[in-house]
């Protein structure tokens, strides 16, 4: 049977947006010392903005801009909403076809029967693509038709306003290790992490790989340490079922990893972690 106390701790997670789904999880977070992250709408709104376009040869910023949005209308991808608000027309449905998002890369389609590709550098590298690399730090969006490089646009997200308060809070709370997992550009990680005073930074990692890695720090980790891993779920929810707690963003999230959580952080507040830790501390005073 369930100690009574426990309903207590689920109702008082409740009561702060955080959704438990098991005296389990309760119990669990009170031995955890490591806590894991992911960047994109975790630790940041994951709203991004195009702050420039850089077309090259005879491209215009409009053509390239177009071809973006073309390439972009059906993903899901912050990074993709970006760039429909940024080019705020209509967007030619005809002659598109053959749709294939590539996770961790970016998009794959034809236009008027020639190959468009918008993603990262990694996209163009595998398409053979020459691309130029950008001096601003910042997420970059390449773009390529019919093998010739059009150019990119940089895009920028910003860091929640709770991220670095949530990082202390841990801290303050004992947790042993923070970490960053990203699928965005080294560069990008870097600078977000050092801001926000996240220990450990694994960038340019694909949904794959981000499972690999949080298996290497559990491997790390003594046997009576728990670890956690919180994500807004797109392309995460792998890593949320794998870790001994998977956290999810609730209303960024996606079902799925609404689903495949353990915990279901309803307000999008990276500071609810160090809450609902401090929530099961006290839990287990009363229940034990
Ligand atoms: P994160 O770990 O930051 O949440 P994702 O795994 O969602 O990242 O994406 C990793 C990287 O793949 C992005 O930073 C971007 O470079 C590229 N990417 C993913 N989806 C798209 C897309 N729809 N358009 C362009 N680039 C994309
Ligand atoms: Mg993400």
């Amino acid at each position: 049977s369930i100690p009574l106390g426990f309903f207590g701790g689920i109702g008082a997670a409740s009561r702060n947006g955080i959704l438990v789904k098991g005296s389990n999880y309760l119990e669990a977070l009170n031995d955890v010392k490591v806590v894991v992250f992911d960047k994109t709408g975790t630790l940041t709104k994951g709203v991004f903005k195009v702050t420039s376009v850089h077309p090259e040869g005879t491209r215009t910023e409009d053509e390239l801009m177009k071809l973006a949005a073309i390439a972009e209308a059906n993903s899901n991808h912050p990074i993709a909403e970006s760039i429909r608000a940024a080019w705020a027309k209509d967007i030619p449905a005809q002659g598109v076809d053959g749709y294939d998002e590539v996770a961790g890369h970016g998009i794959k389609v034809k236009v008027n029967g020639q190959e468009v590709l918008a993603g990262n550098a990694k996209l163009m590298e595998q398409a053979g693509i020459m691309y130029t690399k950008p001096q601003t730090v910042g997420t970059v969006v390449h773009v390529a038709e019919a093998g010739e490089y059009v150019g990119h646009l940089i895009i920028a997200d910003e860091v929640k306003e709770d991220a670095a308060s949530a990082i202390e809070a841990l801290k303050q709370l004992g947790i042993r290790k923070t970490v960053m997992l990203t699928g965005d550009a080294k560069a990008v990680g870097e600078a977000v992490a050092r801001q926000l005073g996240v220990d450990e930074v694994h960038a340019e990692l694909l949904p794959q790989d981000k499972v690999e890695r949080l298996e290497q720090l559990e491997q790390k980790k003594l046997p009576k340490e728990k670890m956690i891993f919180v994500g807004d779920g797109i392309n995460d929810t792998p890593v949320l079922a794998r870790a001994d707690v998977g956290v999810a963003m609730g209303g960024l999230g996606s079902d799925a990893a609404i689903e495949a959580a353990d915990v279901v952080i309803m307000t999008d507040e990276p500071s609810r972690i160090a809450s609902a830790i401090r929530i099961a501390k006290r839990t287990r005073r009363i229940v034990w």
